[in-house]
């Protein structure tokens, strides 16, 4: 909780809003599957699962439902297509098959995995699929009204919008029977039991309220918020510009539908920095799903809610580790961005990630060998804090695996790969002679010695210490650079490294 003199975090301020509206809050999210859901479709999951917690943190109540516009047209080919997805467009996503064969439409291919995304994430929520919305009736007394009131929607929609509407616009588009399209069709009357429509494919029938079709998305809007009791929604700024959806949303909920529209939460985009990292090879950005394998769930819920909804963010996969040192520091001061993020009762250990990667490079990723030298770094290994050092020890491996910067890899080779593989001049074997001699003298020590008796040797041979550093990342890794080397020798251990030196030289 925020202390004196520190700013109030941006999810408590906000439940404190909510809470002055009332006790319960049904926070609304929703987000179209017709394609791969990404780290900046999170933003408006995170947005809605930080403010549900800091709802109830204080004592009132709130739930989440993620409404999955499964009923929404394909609006084009997109490039991750066959070309006989062609044919699709106009068509529901629920209608349209799924492109690997193994799911029950285009909608739960996308969907399947990004649901399973926010249960690793620790998002509960209740799924709402709009098609299953519609075909059940949900949406009819929504569609009647819409239609009965049509002139006044529209009339809303121009002053707001400032822009005229079609002259036979319709709040409700009809699904075409014979060609299954929701975006070529025109309503033409429409009774107690059903809508009257032509289609430009030359067909023309009446459809019922029930999965007979679905009202556009300015008009479906407000319609869900009535709904389904939606009491605060996040939404993205192209959703809340002046004149866009969130303006005509209000008035048409309040003036047509009569009911109060949800508190919103206005958030900004995320931006990937850069390519590689976090991009596959054909620079798709990573789903959801690949990213929670690779990261902590509590990772890449910081990434999001440590940041202000209106403020934009610059993610760079680069610099992910300064990122998680950034956590770690928060963490063991109690910030409330951390706390916000943390899912199920992990008790942190207080190993740095930065050094599990490297420690568990040093071990070729076995735990065991992992976990003896992280305890002989000096780091506390017990019953509490091994499941967490285990359980990011994971994560370390999977994300030098896939999307660490090359800077980052090593292997420590053996001894007769060095000597195979690398040349060595007569001053760096006489430094390397040197060195392990004066760690048998010192024995053990740590990190900054082992540093300082690298410039120590350098300058008794009279070599720079540029040099000696490479004659010592060459000796272990067969290259030239390597994580810092006070800090590394600590982590492999000064007998060993001794040991690794003298066999080198011999
Ligand atoms: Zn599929
Ligand atoms: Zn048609």
């Amino acid at each position: 909780m925020a202390g004196a003199g520190e700013t109030i975090h941006w999810a408590d301020k906000i439940a404190e809003e909510l809470l002055e509206r009332g006790e319960k809050h049904r926070i609304a999210t929703g987000i179209t599957p017709s394609g791969h859901i990404h780290l900046g479709n999170l933003r408006e999951m995170l947005t809605a699962d930080a403010v549900r917690r800091a709802v109830e943190d204080r004592g009132g109540k709130a739930e989440i439902v993620y409404i999955a516009d499964t009923f929404d047209p394909l609006r084009k080919r997109y490039p991750f297509l066959p070309e006989e997805y062609e044919k699709y467009i106009g068509m529901p996503l629920s209608e349209i098959p799924c492109p690997c064969g193994e799911h029950e439409s285009y909608a739960e291919h996308f969907l399947q995995p990004f649901l399973e995304s926010l249960e690793i994430l620790g998002i509960d929520v209740e799924v709402k699929r709009a098609d299953r919305m519609y075909k059940a009736g949900e949406y009819e007394e929504a569609i009647k009204t819409a239609l009965k009131k049509k002139e006044q929607i529209r009339e809303i929609l121009e002053e707001v919008t400032g822009k005229k509407c079609e002259k036979d616009w319709s709040p409700f588009m009809p699904l075409c029977e014979s060609c299954g399209r929701l975006n070529s069709t025109k309503v033409v009357d429409f009774d107690e039991k059903g809508v009257y429509y032509i289609c430009e494919c030359g067909n023309e029938g009446k459809v019922s309220y029930r999965g007979g079709g679905k009202l556009g998305w300015r008009v479906d809007w407000p319609a869900r918020w009535g709904i389904l009791g939606i009491t605060c929604e996040p939404m993205g700024k192209d959703h809340a510009a002046a004149g866009g959806s969130y303006d005509t949303g209000k008035r048409i909920a309040r003036e047509v539908f009569g009911i109060e529209p949800p508190y919103p939460i206005v958030y900004e985009w995320i931006h990937l920095k850069g390519v590689g990292a976090m991009k596959s090879s054909k620079g798709i950005v990573v789903p959801v799903r690949e990213m929670v394998e690779v990261l902590p769930p509590e990772i890449v819920r910081y990434i999001i809610i440590r940041s202000k909804p209106e403020r934009h963010i610059d993610f760079d996969p680069a610099s992910l580790l300064e990122l998680i040192d950034e956590f770690e520091e928060a963490y063991a001061r109690g910030d409330r961005s951390v706390q916000l993020s943390m899912v199920e009762n992990v008790k942190y250990s207080d190993v740095p990630f930065r050094h599990l990667v490297v420690v568990g490079q040093i071990a070729n990723w076995d735990v065991e060998r992992a976990v003896e030298i992280v305890r002989r770094t000096g780091y506390r290994v017990d019953e509490e804090t091994l499941p967490d050092i285990k359980r990011r020890l994971e994560y370390a491996r999977r994300w030098i695996e896939k999307f660490a910067p090359d800077r980052l890899k090593f292997e420590v080779l053996s001894v007769e790969d060095v000597k195979e593989k690398v040349q060595f001049s007569d001053e760096e074997i006489e430094f390397l002679r040197k060195f392990a001699r004066k760690l048998g003298e010192v024995g053990m020590a740590r990190a900054d010695e082992l540093h300082n008796l690298v410039y120590e040797v350098a300058s008794e041979i009279g070599i720079k210490p540029a040099k000696a550093f490479r004659a010592i990342y060459k000796a272990i890794l067969g290259k030239t650079y390597g994580p810092r080397a006070g800090y590394f020798m600590e982590s492999l251990g000064v007998d060993w490294v001794k040991d690794r030196f003298e066999r080198i030289v011999s």
